[in-house]
């Protein structure tokens, strides 16, 4: 394979998805505004370019995968943004998780540029990020989603047409707000557990086979040693950052408001993980929450 893809944010997530596009044969001409993070991605075969205006000029099928929306503004209309560069048929991939509008926006622009775009953003750990396993939840033309439906295989296994254009970013901040409003519910509910004396190994035991079983008991059970690899064991070590849960829960309170629909829940586990960052805790994984309920301090 032979195909040039540019890949544009090179961090937790999009560093390994990166690499398992080259990995995959393709070549790949990568940025980063970290130096560093081009030459880890250089060093195992990619292309440097100096801008994502160059790397719109040397490709035609642009990947992004940027912190939140104004990184993904600046990386599409900055100055050397991509849409100065983009030829004229390119098609471009955001997966960086941001606001619908804003996916929309940029979408405007690289249609009147002459291209097309899809919106991708991603479910899972830089861990499922490292084995391809991915979810990734599809915006855009149905026909350029099946067309670039290999390229998005790569990267991850489960790959769903979600609607036009932001509708990959709905429906992710659907799912995050999830994980982010049931990692507070765990939470308290091993807070009151372990306060009035339950044995934290019983409580998972029995919420495991019960009806408080879900994703974020199994993968982030806030009682130290319980879950062998539950961030709480590894100092919090992220995992997906406590900043990163804070701006997609407020992305969703965004988008609700626009509906005048009332997301109560999910309006206070934001203000929870706030709290967190505000104590200093932003770059722990979100679970570090539990530390608002005076768990693992220690840790
Ligand atoms: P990150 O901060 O680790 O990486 C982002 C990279 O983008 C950095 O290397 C940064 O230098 C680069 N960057 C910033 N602005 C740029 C610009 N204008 N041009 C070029 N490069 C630029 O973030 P991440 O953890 O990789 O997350 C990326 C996206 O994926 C976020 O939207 C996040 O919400 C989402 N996500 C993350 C995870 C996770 O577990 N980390 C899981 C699912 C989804």
């Amino acid at each position: 394979m032979t195909e040039n893809i540019g890949f544009i944010g090179l961090g937790t997530m999009g560093k390994p998805m990166a690499l398992n596009l080259l990995k995959s044969g393709y070549k790949l001409t990568v940025f980063d505004v970290e130096g560093s993070a081009i030459e880890a991605l250089v060093s195992e075969g990619a292309i440097a370019a100096s801008s994502a205006k160059e790397v719109a000029e040397k490709t035609e099928i642009l990947v992004s995968m940027l912190p939140a929306s104004q990184h993904s503004l600046a990386a599409a209309f900055g100055p050397d943004g991509y849409l100065s560069g983009l030829q004229k048929g390119s098609t471009v991939i955001d997966m960086s998780t941001i606001d619908p509008d804003t996916t929309r926006q940029i979408a405007q622009g690289v249609t009147e540029a002459g291209g097309q775009m899809l919106d991708a953003p991603v479910s899972g750990s830089s861990a499922w990020a490292t084995t391809g396993t991915l979810t990734i939840m599809v915006g855009g033309d149905r026909k350029v989603f099946e067309e670039q439906y290999s390229l998005l295989n790569c990267m991850g296994t489960n790959i769903i047409h979600c609607g036009e254009i932001g509708m990959g970013e709905t429906v992710k901040l659907a799912n995050n707000l999830v994980a982010g409003v049931s990692m507070v519910a765990v939470t308290e509910a091993f807070a009151l557990g372990i306060s009035k004396g339950a044995d934290p190994k019983v409580l998972f035991e029995v919420m495991s086979k019960a009806s408080g079983n879900c994703w974020t008991l199994q993968t982030r059970c806030p009682a130290p040693g319980v879950v062998g690899d539950s961030p709480v064991n590894n100092e919090f070590a992220p995992g997906f950052m406590t900043d990163l849960m804070y701006k997609d829960l407020g992305l969703a309170l965004a988008a609700a408001s626009q509906e005048k629909l009332p997301l109560a829940l999910t309006a206070i586990a934001h203000e929870q993980y706030g709290a967190t960052s505000r104590q200093g805790f932003g770059k722990l994984d979100f679970s570090a929450v539990a530390k608002l309920l005076e768990m693992n301090q220690n840790v």
